[in-house]
């Protein structure tokens, strides 16, 4: 098989987090009962006139500046003509030749999705525009019902340049750029929920080839998994074809995730002409530079730059840091226990070891853990400070897990304490020594392992709550006297 450059573009589509929709005051939330969160604007009656929605107008906006994007000073809406069940108007409101934001970039770095490490670079986007979402079709057997509570739901489609090289790059890409919507508060970005929708474009070319290869539009992808998986896919598809000589047509495939499979769609010459037209019925979007100025000073604080913080700050491996902010909340958590203690490196163990352990087994998020972050940091301080060991900081964690207790309470409650009384940690050596004759003569022929077999006895005898490092020390003593 020849070996071909793969070039990836991404069109992604992230409803806008607001009280209401982009041209009526019906409430924007998902799961309510069909066709309860409607009204003759949405449902596109003849004569009504829409009303902007400013707030969605500001995300999208500030959705522009956390990807570096340029904010024009004039944007406006158009009208996308098309007919389908799912647009009652026969239109959408979008933005065609002026959007909302241009030329931007997301940066990708890290450990890539199968475990390899990828280039550090950056994947720009070509424009971010705001439009309305349209109806929900929900096929049911023989028929079709059509939900309206989605249309007209603030959209914001993220147009990327052609710059993914694999599915691992196009996989980090939507990471990177579902974090920066969950972190500035633009969206949830929930794909269960249609909250982020993906599209892919995909095409092979002879590496040293400056033109690009014949465009695949990949469709129906509902996860960064589904991505995933089929740009490998197509890679593997397009690449045969290509061996065997064939000429591929440009057209648009979906993916059937049962099947890891993609099928044809339509081809380029069933595909529409939307006849865009400026929408007569909204002014233009005109911002001054204060205004823009203004909305920069609200940016939050990004995940690459948490992350930056994070290994220079705490000393985390990049690694950590990449874990640790995979989600806002959980930074979150993180950087609120990392202050409170001396350890924060400790602190990031425990947090991606045991911690994320701990919620994927009882399906609880981060903000609801009963385990808050001073607790943590707290028990975390305990091991420092040889108030308990490490065996007995797992018991210690787990009841914090499940009674939300604070460390010191449980550990008084439970009689946890380290034992670092020589006193009492004596007799309890003397007593593994008298028991374990042969051991002792394998000790005194040189075998030095055997101390961590006393070192086990001696632990049992105490319920776990000696202290390890006395322990040695008291066992060598004895051992070499
Ligand atoms: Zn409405």
């Amino acid at each position: 098989m020849a070996e071909y450059e793969v070039v990836i573009g991404l069109e992604v589509h992230v409803q806008i987090k607001t009280r209401s929709k982009m041209f009526c005051s019906c409430a924007n939330v998902f799961g309510a009962e069909p066709n309860t969160m409607v009204c003759p604007v949405c449902m596109g009656y003849p004569g009504v006139m829409p009303t902007p929605n400013h707030e969605a107008i500001r995300k999208t906006i500030m959705a522009g500046l956390m990807c570096d994007c340029d904010i024009p000073s004039y944007s406006k809406f158009d009208r996308k003509s098309y007919f389908y069940p799912d647009m009652p108007k026969n239109y959408q409101i979008s933005q065609y030749d002026l959007p909302l934001c241009l030329r931007g970039r997301i940066h990708i770095s890290g450990k890539g999705f199968s475990g390899e490490e990828l280039p550090d670079k950056y994947i720009g986007l070509t424009r971010i525009h705001l439009e309305e979402d349209v109806a929900k079709l929900n096929h049911l057997g023989r028929t079709s019902g059509v939900d309206f509570n989605r249309a007209g739901v603030p959209l914001m489609e993220c147009v990327s340049e052609p710059d993914m090289r694999s599915a691992d790059e196009a996989y980090a890409y939507l990471t990177a750029l579902k974090q920066i919507m969950q972190y500035g508060g633009i969206s949830d970005c929930d794909m269960e929920k249609g909250q982020m929708r993906c599209d892919v474009n995909i095409s092979l070319r002879p590496f040293g080839q400056k033109e690009f290869g014949t465009k695949i539009e990949l469709k129906n992808l509902n996860s960064f998994r589904a991505v995933h998986r089929a740009v490998n896919y197509e890679i593997a598809r397009q690449s045969e074809l290509l061996d065997a000589g064939e000429k591929l047509r440009q057209e648009t495939r979906g993916w059937n995730d049962d099947r890891g499979e993609t099928y044809l769609m339509r081809t380029k010459e069933q595909a529409h002409d939307y006849r865009y037209f400026p929408e007569p019925d909204l002014m233009p979007i005109t911002l001054d530079l204060k205004r823009v100025d203004e909305y920069r000073r609200q940016l939050p604080e990004l995940p690459e730059a948490m992350r930056r913080r994070f290994v220079a700050d705490y000393g985390l491996t990049p690694y950590d840091a990449q874990v640790l902010t995979m989600e806002k909340a959980l930074a979150e958590y993180y950087d609120c226990g990392a202050k409170l203690t001396k350890s924060p490196k400790t602190l990031a163990n425990w947090i991606i070891s045991d911690l994320l352990c701990e919620l994927s087994a009882s399906g609880q998020t981060i903000s609801a853990c009963p385990v808050t972050p001073e607790h943590l940091a707290a028990m975390i301080d305990m091991i420092d400070a040889g108030a308990i060991n490490n065996r007995i900081a797992k018991t210690v964690f787990a009841e914090m897990a499940s009674s939300g207790k604070p460390p010191r309470q449980i550990v008084a409650e439970k009689g946890l304490a380290q034992v670092s009384d020589e006193g009492a940690v004596i007799p309890l050596v003397e007593q593994a020594i008298a028991a374990n004759a042969p051991q002792v003569q394998q000790y005194r022929e040189g075998n030095e392992k055997v101390v961590q077999y006393f070192v086990g006895q001696v632990m049992k005898l105490s319920r776990g709550k000696a202290n390890p490092q006395l322990v040695i020390k008291l066992l060598k003593e004895r051992l070499d006297g």
